[in-house]
């Protein structure tokens, strides 16, 4: 079941990309395994996907201890709000980290990461729709973070990623998405270096994402089903 839901939710991203003339292998798919078990994520794996993205840090580390023997295949990703103090677990354990939002978080990144490991891939995570409850920086608070990033060398910054509230009517939807991409462009240029990573679009609105320049797409429940527990 996991590898036929990975074979369609691949073939929208291929139909949404041809749609929007761009390459297929522009968009990368992370599968979002929240929630769902090791066995799954094996599933998973064995159908052919190697990138995971985990909302939680405890049950996060459970998960990337228990598939330790593919470890050197797999890329974790950290895509959910973190707390200083957890930090650490991030930056010894997961590839990526999607949600900066903070000087601190980006310090703290750094300072933990091991030094016999790549630096981490880091993307700023973007208050795109200005909803004061979600996490994310303001669209003009993302150069000084940006240029604050680029001073540890530990940390690698690929891009940005926003949660837009999903409640909005497709054309608003989209607006956001066009405006995160500008966004993207205005500090690759003003940071003279190439931001390849606009980390946006999940299960329900891939096709709006991709259409407005996603290349990487983050899709749980379109693979693995329906969540059960409260997560986002
Ligand atoms: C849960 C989650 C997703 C996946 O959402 P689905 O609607 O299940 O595809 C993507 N990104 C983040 C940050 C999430 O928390």
């Amino acid at each position: 079941m996991i590898s036929t839901q990975l074979t369609q939710v691949r073939q929208r991203i291929q139909y949404a990309a041809e749609q929007a003339k761009r390459k297929p292998d522009s968009v990368r798919l992370l599968a979002v395994s929240k929630t769902f078990s090791a066995e799954q994520v094996r599933e998973a794996v064995e159908a052919g996907q190697l990138e995971f993205g985990e909302n939680y840090v405890q049950e996060g580390l459970e998960k990337i201890e228990a598939l330790r023997d593919l470890r050197e295949s797999l890329t974790w990703h950290f895509i959910g709000p973190l707390q200083s103090n957890k930090a650490r677990a991030v930056a010894e354990h997961f590839d990526w980290m999607h949600s900066v939002d903070r000087e601190k978080i980006a310090e703290r990144l750094h300072a933990h990461r091991p030094i016999g490991l790549p630096p981490l891939q880091v993307c700023i995570q973007v208050n795109i729709d200005g909803q004061s409850t979600k996490s994310g920086v303001a669209p003009d608070a993302v150069f000084a973070l940006a240029q604050a990033i680029h001073a540890l060398p530990r940390l690698r910054l690929r891009g940005l990623m926003c949660i837009p509230d999903p409640a909005q009517p497709p054309d608003e939807l989209q607006a956001r998405y066009l405006e995160m991409a500008a966004l993207r462009d205005e500090l690759a240029a003003q940071q003279r270096c190439e931001l390849d990573i606009l980390s946006m679009g999940m299960s329900a609105d891939l096709e709006v994402a991709i259409a407005s320049g996603s290349t990487l797409v983050r899709v749980g429940t379109a693979i693995f089903g329906n969540r059960y527990s409260s997560s986002p």
